[in-house]
């Protein structure tokens, strides 16, 4: 048996959710902020120790006020009010996120492990049964098998378990899309010198090169490098010396890694009685920051649906499949283009980001879709 669970949980619980990331945390409270019972399955039993999603957006924000989650964020995250693009030191195209019409004026800085604390912090206060250590290995209408053989059920499951999900394989939903072969740079470090405010995008002969500034006097690195497990400091600083402005230093890496970046949609949001939230449903490059608010949005809607009915069920697949499938595409074309290798690419992106930083309304139109607003 596993720890604390009752078989009958069809009687005690009105939601399973399966995975304890930040999609399935998000639906968990905003579904017991609605009086549901709600249990929340997840495999790992430690909390992350490393950080992947950078930003929580203007929309996401909004969103996470229904579930009181917005203020905490904001006291620990860090306001940042432009995104640059630029080449050689020239700005090419500055997104005044100021501009965009929200209460939350701003793309808030914060690392991906202190939104999941925040999170799980509102689940406990709301009374959701969080249950670290529970493996899910098969689901059907109305409940789901564990991997000591156990069963659980509840009249409505949602499947949060992330890119490799289960429930999304055994609910039979294709997740069709491509995989990019290449590694990818990821780093937080500490650096010396004058270090640039804000997110940055830089678009070098070499590559591309994103520095966000993030709490704690850490600075975020991502970089299109093919590098070995965890790049040493050595190896990012020769990155910085030839992509990023002049006279930085690194002092000291916190942490490094390397991620590779799938494009794919689920060909639907659910099933009959289970759904599906956040990478589950859809993954796509960390370009514009979109994937972790995504996954937050998805269910702190689904939930509200959940209490309406299955009429607002179907509504809510089909919408938020929509604004899943936009970000995928726009995303897999940007990301496309500014990772291309093909020379004639890399010299037209730069001056057609030159052209379009020059026409007023195309920033703002760019500042207001990444922050996740129309
Ligand atoms: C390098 C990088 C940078 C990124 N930057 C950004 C960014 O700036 N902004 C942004 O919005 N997004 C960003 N993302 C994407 C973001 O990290 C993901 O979209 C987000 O983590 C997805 O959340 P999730 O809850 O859907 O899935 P996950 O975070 O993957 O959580 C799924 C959970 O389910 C659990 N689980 C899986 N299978 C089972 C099972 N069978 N039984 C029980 N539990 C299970 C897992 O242990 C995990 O805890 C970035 C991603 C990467 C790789």
């Amino acid at each position: 048996m596993t720890r604390g669970l009752d078989a009958g949980g069809m009687n005690s619980t009105d939601l399973l959710v399966v995975g304890g990331g930040p999609a399935g945390l998000a639906t968990a409270a905003a579904a017991a902020r609605l009086g549901r019972r709600v249990r929340v399955l997840e495999r790992r039993t430690e909390q992350r120790r490393h950080s992947r999603a950078l930003v929580v957006h203007a929309h996401t924000l909004e969103e996470l006020e229904a579930i009181d989650v917005a203020q905490p964020l904001i006291d620990a995250g860090l306001p940042s009010r432009r995104l640059t693009i630029s080449r050689g030191g020239r700005t090419l195209l500055a997104a005044d996120f100021q501009r965009v019409n929200s209460r939350f004026p701003y793309a808030l800085v914060v690392s991906q492990e202190v939104t999941e604390r925040l999170l799980q912090q509102r689940c406990v206060e709301l009374g959701v049964e969080l249950l670290p250590g529970t493996e899910v290995v098969d689901c059907f209408d109305g409940g789901v098998r564990l991997a000591d053989g156990q069963e659980l059920s509840a009249p409505q499951i949602v499947g949060a378990d992330g890119l490799g999900s289960v429930i999304r394989a055994r609910t039979g939903i294709g997740f069709p899309g491509s995989s990019d072969t290449r590694h990818f740079t990821l780093a937080d470090v500490r650096l010396s010198g004058d270090a640039p405010a804000g997110l940055n995008l830089h678009l070098e002969p070499d590559g591309i090169l994103v520095l966000g500034s993030l709490p704690d006097q850490l600075t975020r690195i991502i970089a299109d490098a093919p590098t070995e497990n965890e790049p040493s400091r050595e190896i990012l600083q020769r990155m910085l010396a030839t992509r990023g402005p002049a006279g930085l230093a690194i002092d000291e890496v916190e942490w490094s890694s390397r991620f590779s970046v799938q494009h794919r949609l689920a060909d639907s949001f659910g099933r009959g009685r289970i759904n599906l939230v956040g990478d589950a449903a859809h993954v796509h490059s960390p370009v514009g920051g979109q994937g972790m608010n995504l996954g937050i949005v998805d269910g702190i809607e689904l939930a509200q649906a959940l209490v309406d009915g299955p009429e607002a069920v179907e509504l809510w697949r089909v919408r938020r499949r929509a604004a899943a499938r936009q970000i995928v595409r726009t995303t897999e074309t940007l990301f496309g283009l500014a990772t291309s290798r093909q020379p004639v690419v890399r010299r037209i992106v730069p001056r057609l980001l030159g052209l379009a930083g020059h026409t007023p309304s195309i920033p703002h139109r760019l500042a207001t879709l990444a922050s996740g607003l129309r």
